[in-house]
């Protein structure tokens, strides 16, 4: 049985100030329960989550982490250095990393050698484009992802990993997949991974669905039995909104 497991992606979003905020009004209300809680924010609000939050079991996570253990890397964070401040997990290959940022495939394999190294967990973000799905194409871009992005890593590594299944046209549109839809994505995903390693170790991987989840569509997504978690955006932002999305 895999824990459920519900994030909040901040992006860019929330000053080190506002995520105190945040800390506050969200602890003020939530209790523990058997789904794990994560939050993944920017490099600059991590210190502060990873005190707001101690004890509490909700795991504080970067969005990035460069593949290098320390170098001539202007502007990059090392895993080495996110485990020195208590950070326990990271997102790898969001849609918008692989899109704005030019991050391909073998960026994200080896942001997940490191993360492994360092003992961070990661949660590998996957999903099509609009042109994609409308060409048939889904199924095969995402299987195609998982192969490359997981090349080379180790049986052990794979059984920790969360996959985020986040289809570009369903990111801050408002236009969710349906829960069907997503549910068999997610079950494509298992698939594969099942091809390469195995159905056990495809077993233990914590799968999630991204986009455009909120309050009003999160215990459908969460009633799919492929759909172990839900990855979120703008509806993580507000304490209210991300404890409703948590006590699914
Ligand atoms: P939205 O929930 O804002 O659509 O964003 C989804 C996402 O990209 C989470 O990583």
């Amino acid at each position: 049985m895999r824990t459920p497991f519900v994030c909040g992606n901040w992006k860019m979003y929330k000053t080190a100030a506002e995520a105190r905020k945040f800390a506050k009004a969200f602890l003020a209300e939530y209790e523990a329960s058997d789904v794990r809680v994560g939050i993944f924010a920017p490099f600059t609000q991590l210190p502060t989550l990873v005190r707001a939050f101690r004890g509490t079991g909700v795991v504080i996570g970067a969005q990035n982490v460069f593949y290098e253990e320390e170098g001539a890397y202007t502007g990059e964070v090392s895993a080495r250095m996110l485990d020195e401040l208590g950070v326990k997990a990271c997102l790898v290959g969001h849609s918008e990393r692989r899109g704005i940022f030019h991050e391909t495939d073998e960026d994200v394999r080896k942001k997940l050698v490191t993360l492994f190294r360092h003992g961070i967990a990661p949660i590998l973000c996957v999903g099509e484009s609009l042109e994609q799905r409308e060409a048939g194409k889904a199924n095969e871009i995402v299987s195609g992802q998982i192969a490359a992005d997981l090349e080379g890593i180790p049986d052990e590594d794979v059984r920790k990993l969360t996959v985020a299944y986040e289809p570009i046209w369903a990111i801050g549109t408002g236009k969710t997949a349906s829960a069907a839809d997503a549910n068999e994505m997610c079950g494509v995903i298992r698939e594969k991974i099942a091809a390469l390693y195995g159905e056990e170790t495809a077993d233990c991987v914590t799968i999630q669905y991204g986009g455009s989840v909120k309050p009003a569509n999160v215990t459908e997504i969460m009633n799919q039995y492929e759909i172990d978690g839900v990855l979120v955006g703008g509806a993580s932002l507000k304490p209210d909104s991300f404890l409703s999305l948590v006590n699914f």
